[in-house]
């Protein structure tokens, strides 16, 4: 996903892009954003002026925490395997939410792409 920083922290409208320069929204940029790589990118035109370090949202190590608590996505239903699930933060990390065991949940990517467009909820 590219996003400009003002979208990707609310900051302006607008939209990001993916993959094949589709163009995405708010939900679908809140969705990438919480279980990604990020790696910012400040440019002038098409010049890349500086590139940041990469910043995992969860580590491996926390991922394999998660596998133990949730078990897979905690979804209740088919219960998908930890490997086809996402880590989620309960407050969106565009928000400032942490990146800790007890602030994310184990979600499959079909639960976690409905919880983000507002079409399920956790208890
Ligand atoms: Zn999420
Ligand atoms: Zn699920």
């Amino acid at each position: 996903m590219i996003v400009d920083y003002q979208t990707l922290y609310g900051e302006a409208p607008g939209g990001g892009e993916v993959g094949d320069r589709r163009v995405i929204g708010p939900a679908a940029i809140e969705f990438f954003a919480c279980d990604t790589i990020a790696c910012r990118v400040v440019t002038n035109g098409s010049h890349i002026l500086d590139m940041g370090r990469q910043v995992c949202t969860a580590t491996p190590a926390q991922l394999r925490a998660l596998a133990i608590r949730d078990g897979g996505c905690v979804v209740p239903g088919r219960g998908r395997p930890p490997s086809w699930c996402d880590a989620h933060h309960l407050l969106p990390w565009v928000e400032g939410g942490l990146t800790n065991i007890d602030e994310m949940r184990l979600l499959c990517r079909p639960h976690h792409l409905m919880l983000h467009l507002g079409i399920l909820q956790l208890e």
